[in-house]
């Protein structure tokens, strides 16, 4: 797909961050958005911004760790627009704490939003994304916590790599439908994530590191409006993983060729939010 003028893109998590931006994205490239998000005022926000660049922007409140939500999303989606070109599974949350420390709960909420978001959203629009006749793209937010595990992310980093395996699976299996698959792997992104997140990593005078980590993604972190560039080249160039910004390569690389490397290294940083 090289053209998104009229396309129908569908996309979770869209209320903030990278979902927001691929959102906005789209819009100046002239697509018709359907977006959803669990929290209404954002979601409302958003489609109001990209009415107000003369584009089309239809909002959902839909929690997509609810199966049953889910399915009404599809079903409302394909009630309104008839069709779905791109979509994007994106809503995703995270719990920051030593492996010991998640508790279960914390477990079953990231994998019910990160695993089970993208797997209802692809249970339920796929099969009428067939039906239409094929054809299309569906984008799933991984992370680059998908490619290479992450000290203090124990639950999220489950996740991610699940939806790159899962993603690289419908890459081989979807073709056939001319349904191209990309999974997104982005690097340290200033967005709302760190704010919304649990955050049980402490320092050695015993301080909480909330307010350091997300200090740290706002300061040195890209901006979003990159990885949606990156979302809409992958799309064109029909990239089964996508890592963005550019800042994700070298990490990426390095596992690669050294496994052993990219721990030591990892484990170097890991020290300081995990203490020694
Ligand atoms: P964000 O918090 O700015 O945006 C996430 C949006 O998802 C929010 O609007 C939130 O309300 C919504 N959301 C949360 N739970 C939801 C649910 N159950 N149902 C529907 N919507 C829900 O964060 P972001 O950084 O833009 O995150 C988007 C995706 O990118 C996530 O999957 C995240 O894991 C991934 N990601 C982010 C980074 C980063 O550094 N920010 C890095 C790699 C991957």
């Amino acid at each position: 797909m090289k053209d998104f003028r009229n396309k129908v893109v569908v996309i979770t998590g869209a209320g903030s961050g990278i979902g927001r931006a691929v959102a906005l994205a789209f819009a100046r490239e002239g697509a018709r958005l359907h977006l959803s998000d669990i929290v209404p005022e954002r979601i409302e926000k958003v489609a109001q911004e990209i009415r107000s660049l003369g584009a089309e922007a239809t909002p959902y409140v839909v929690d997509s760790s609810d199966r049953e939500a889910v399915a009404k999303f599809a079903e409302d989606v394909y009630a309104n627009a008839g069709r779905v070109d791109v979509l994007h599974n994106n809503a995703g949350i995270g719990v920051g704490a030593p492996l010991q420390k998640h508790t279960l709960e914390d477990w079953e909420k990231v994998l019910a939003v990160n695993l089970w978001g993208v797997i209802y959203g692809v249970h339920f629009f796929l099969p009428k994304m067939i039906a239409q006749g094929g054809g299309g793209h569906i984008v799933n937010t991984a992370s680059g916590a998908g490619l290479c595990g992450l000290p203090g992310l124990a639950a999220y980093t489950t996740s991610k790599f699940a939806v790159v395996g899962l993603s690289e699976t419908m890459s081989l299996e979807l073709a056939r439908y001319g349904i191209y698959v990309t999974a997104l792997c982005p690097g340290i992104i200033a967005t709302n994530i760190t704010k919304d997140s649990k955050v049980e990593l402490y320092d050695e005078q015993g301080q909480n590191l909330r307010a350091k980590v997300d200090e740290f993604y706002m300061r040195f972190g890209s901006g979003p409006e990159a990885v949606a560039k990156d979302v809409l080249r992958a799309i064109r160039r029909r990239r089964p993983v996508q890592p963005s910004p550019l800042h994700m390569y070298p990490l990426w690389i390095i596992k690669r060729v050294s496994v052993r490397l990219y721990q030591a290294l990892a484990r170097l940083a890991g020290k300081s939010l995990l203490g020694s």
